[in-house]
């Protein structure tokens, strides 16, 4: 194919953690590398085809070679691929069931010719046929599609992903993976993809140290440690068991900072990429990214910022300086929204007072740093 597979030259950006996103592929598949490196990813997730089409497009020869030359330019050492929706290796009915296994051997196949190292799939849905039988019809379809594609020396593997408990999706539960696992048998390209919404959704919490200890060991005890081949961070919009999957900013939902922060630090994942599919991409990915690295270098998630008040403003606290904790990712906005839920009578301040840091006017997207001092200044004619 191309003599440009084993040879990464370029080691991965700033640290050793492989940190990426979820990147869109419109332009060429490609482009998801590129797009990557531009936002400091050193891991990317991409769609190979249309996630919502049954539709078994064969790559072109030149999309390949494009794709595994940008690899190479980018340096970026880890590559995953995400199913299509439609796929259910579960489905009751024989028919979507054939469908499925032939649209996941050639997902399988364009992953393969494009060095893509794992498959993330959903574990499909029993849609109320009885759990136990679709778990069997899981079991079977990997079983079957892992031998045959053993046969022909691939070397991608099959990573099954963690789901919210959506409907009546399977593997919210990490026993039914465990299953799958146990059914399969032990095979180096059969693995795990653990989504941090999903699981937190699905009723499993991080937050705090006892409740992430415990999750990590259920984890450890039904699936393994060794099993685990990429994480999806994601914060969760629905709170703890919900069973309702929306993703949202890293830090900025009911999971919060903390567990991301324990998370990029631990050792025992140390050695699994983590890859974000939160929303906005254009504008947000490069921040969430941007996150987790600086989770991964040790800082704490939660920063010391000092605020002043000045002029009438003062009155609030009486002249003196407020402390407030915020996550380490704040703005100036976010000190003045939570300055307004704190006292009416600083409501106003977003659009009325001006603002500094360190002693430097600033506009409200300026972020804040641990042991920053913010000044809030009243409009001129108060003061
Ligand atoms: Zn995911
Ligand atoms: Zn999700």
């Amino acid at each position: 194919m191309s003599d440009t597979r084993q040879t990464v030259q370029h080691p991965p950006p700033a640290e050793a953690r492989l940190i990426g996103a979820h990147m869109p592929t419109s332009g060429g598949l490609y482009k998801s590398l590129t797009l990557g490196r531009e936002i400091d990813c050193s891991a990317v997730q991409l769609f190979t085809c249309s996630p919502r089409q049954w539709n078994h497009a064969t790559l072109k020869q030149e999309d390949v070679k494009r794709f595994l030359d940008a690899k190479h330019d980018t340096g970026i050492v880890f590559t995953v691929a995400h199913d299509s929706y439609l796929i259910n290796l579960a489905a009751p009915s024989e028919e979507i069931l054939w469908k499925s296994q032939a649209a996941f051997r050639s997902e399988l196949e364009r992953a393969e010719m494009l060095d893509i190292g794992w498959l993330v799939t959903h574990m499909g849905a029993h849609l109320d046929q009885g759990e136990d039988e679709a778990l069997e019809r899981l079991a079977q379809s990997v079983t079957q599609i892992l031998d045959e594609t053993d046969k022909l020396g691939y070397k991608v593997g099959i990573a099954l992903e963690t789901t919210a408990g959506q409907g009546t999706g399977l593997g919210w539960r990490f026993e039914q993976l465990g299953r799958i696992l146990a059914a399969v048998g032990d095979h180096t390209r059969l693995g795990v993809c653990l989504d941090t919404c999903h699981v937190f959704v699905a009723g499993y919490d991080l937050r705090g140290q006892k409740a992430y200890e415990l999750t990590w060991s259920e984890f450890d005890r039904e699936i393994g440690y060794n099993k685990l081949k990429v994480i999806h961070a994601n914060d969760a919009k629905k709170p703890l068991g919900s069973r309702v999957d929306r993703h949202e900013h890293i830090g900025n939902g009911e999971i919060g900072a903390e567990p991301f922060a324990r998370l990029m630090t631990d050792p025992r994942l140390a050695h699994v990429p983590v890859i974000v599919e939160t929303p906005d991409s254009d504008t947000m990915h490069a921040e969430n990214v941007a996150r987790l690295r600086r989770l991964a270098s040790g800082q704490s998630p939660k920063i010391s910022v000092t605020v002043q008040l000045y002029g009438h403003l003062s009155d609030v606290n009486s002249g003196e300086y407020l402390t407030l904790e915020m996550p380490f990712f704040a703005t100036v906005a976010d000190v003045a929204e939570l300055l307004a839920k704190r006292d009416k009578r600083l409501e106003n301040i977003r659009a009325n007072c001006r603002f500094a840091v360190g002693e430097e006017y600033t506009d409200l997207t300026r972020k804040v740093y641990d042991g920053a001092v913010v000044a809030v200044l009243p409009p001129v004619s108060g003061g």
